[in-house]
């Protein structure tokens, strides 16, 4: 992602230049075909000074320059009226571009003269030519490197921008001129250097406090490399930033994820447990509440201190039902006795279905209590539903464990069957 943004960049500059480049070369020509006839025409100096300035602010650059080589002058927009001695190294320029082959140029302005230094750092030349042809002048246009720096920077505030000759020595801006590249970037090869005329190089440089990326480029028209430093720590910075926010919310994601699975099997096993305790049928506690709770000995504790009494009972002719209606009505008549002897009992009832049709009663009441809810148990199922029950009731002692309780209240039970069943009978200790 980064690395995308930043040579995009870097890959946006170059064309900018060319774009620049492209520009000023086209303003350059006109600029030469206007002048041509008045420099073949003839013209008054003072007035062709007064034009050029105005040209000048017009297009907002920093310098025009005209060569009239007819009459070895040349002309500026500081309104400075040179004469031209081509044989002298100052206007050598001069005669090396007239005697080119190429109608215009484009150059890096470096010279070493303090004098020149202010004037401007790119010039675009156009010839001026006349009806037949013939070179008479040159028509330049100056561009400082703060001009085309501010161009390229407005992409990017973070950008740096040198150009290099192909020594690895700055030669722009001119706050850094002279110092070399490989003093500036140690980890620039002078093989990878070498290599920029035919491919771009670009180095990177990850510091603790700073991140940048260094990009060159060969600039053919002008021959010489582009440098570009991109400071893009506050980028990388923020991606870092951005990394870790991300990293913070899914671990909350994870987290709140984890919590919220505890929570499910929590819950879970409290299901679990509950159904392992119920009997599905009837919706009473099962043999397995009785065996793994009121058998527990803390639990019996408590209930032969709490003067509880224990009830068995059991279908009479249950057989008959299921060979009569079958085993779904046999079910049913289950159910339907296990709701008509609970809306006898109360919450803190213990109401477990022993096995078959046999059922088993903690009730938390002493004897005389239970027993008649015993009988109005009896009495509700003979009303309310179409068989009868036998019950045996008998009191829970301090002394009791559960199989003697349970022994005491299965023989009253069973005395009731043997009495003819549908009846209450009891098999009391304390009495
Ligand atoms: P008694 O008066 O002596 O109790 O006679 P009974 O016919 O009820 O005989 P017993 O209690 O020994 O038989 C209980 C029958 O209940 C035996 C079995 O077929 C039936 N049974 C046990 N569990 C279920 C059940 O879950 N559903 C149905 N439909 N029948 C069951
Ligand atoms: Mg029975």
């Amino acid at each position: 992602m980064v690395e995308t943004a930043l040579e995009e960049t870097t890959n946006h500059i170059p064309n900018v230049l060319r774009e620049i480049n492209k520009n000023y070369a086209y303003t350059s020509k006109i600029l030469a075909e206007l002048y041509a006839e008045k420099l073949a025409d003839g013209y008054q100096v003072d007035k062709l000074l007064l034009e050029l300035q105005s040209k000048q602010r017009a297009i907002g650059v920093k310098q025009i320059g005209l060569v009239d080589s007819c009459n070895g002058l040349y002309l500026d927009t500081l309104g400075r009226v040179l004469q031209l001695d081509i044989s002298s190294a100052r206007d050598q320029w001069v005669q090396e571009f007239i005697d080119g082959q190429a109608d215009y140029r484009y150059a890096l302005y470096d010279p070493d003269e303090l004098e020149y230094e202010s004037l401007y750092s790119f010039y675009y030349d156009h010839k001026i030519k006349d009806d037949h042809g013939k070179t008479i002048g040159i028509l330049g246009i100056g561009l400082n490197y703060e001009d085309l720096y501010q161009r390229i920077q407005g992409l990017d505030n973070n950008i740096d921008i040198s150009f290099l000759n192909l020594d690895g020595d700055i030669r722009l801006p001119k706050n850094n001129k002279g110092k070399s590249v490989f003093s500036l970037y140690p980890n620039l090869s002078k093989q990878q250097f070498d290599l920029i005329e035919q491919q771009d190089q670009i180095l990177w440089s990850n510091g603790n406090r700073e991140n940048y990326l260094v990009y060159f480029h060969y600039l053919a028209d002008i021959n010489r490399i582009l440098l570009l430093k991109m400071d893009n720590t506050d980028y990388y910075n923020n991606s870092r930033k951005q990394y870790f926010v991300s990293f913070l919310i899914g671990l909350a994601l994870i987290f709140t994820v984890a919590i919220l699975n505890l929570f499910y099997i929590f819950y879970q096993n409290k299901r679990l447990n509950k159904s392992a305790f119920y009997d599905l049928l009837t919706g009473c506690y099962n043999r397995n509440y009785l065996e793994n709770r009121i058998k527990l000995r803390p639990f019996w504790r408590q209930l032969t201190q709490a003067q509880c009494s224990m009830l068995v009972f059991d279908i009479d002719h249950f057989k008959h039902v299921n060979d009569s209606f079958g085993h779904l009505e046999g079910d049913k008549m289950l159910k339907q006795v296990a709701s008509v002897v609970r809306n006898c009992l109360r919450e803190s009832d213990h109401f477990i279905r022993w096995g078959g049709d046999e059922f088993l009663v903690l009730i938390e009441m002493p004897l005389q209590e239970s027993m008649a809810i015993a009988n109005r148990i009896q009495l509700r199922v003979e009303q309310e539903t179409s068989v009868t029950l036998s019950l045996g009731i008998t009191d829970i002692t301090s002394n009791d464990s559960f199989q003697t309780a349970m022994k005491r209240a299965d023989s009253a039970l069973y005395e009731a069957k043997d009495k003819g069943r549908n009846q209450v009978r009891v098999c009391c200790k304390t009495l």
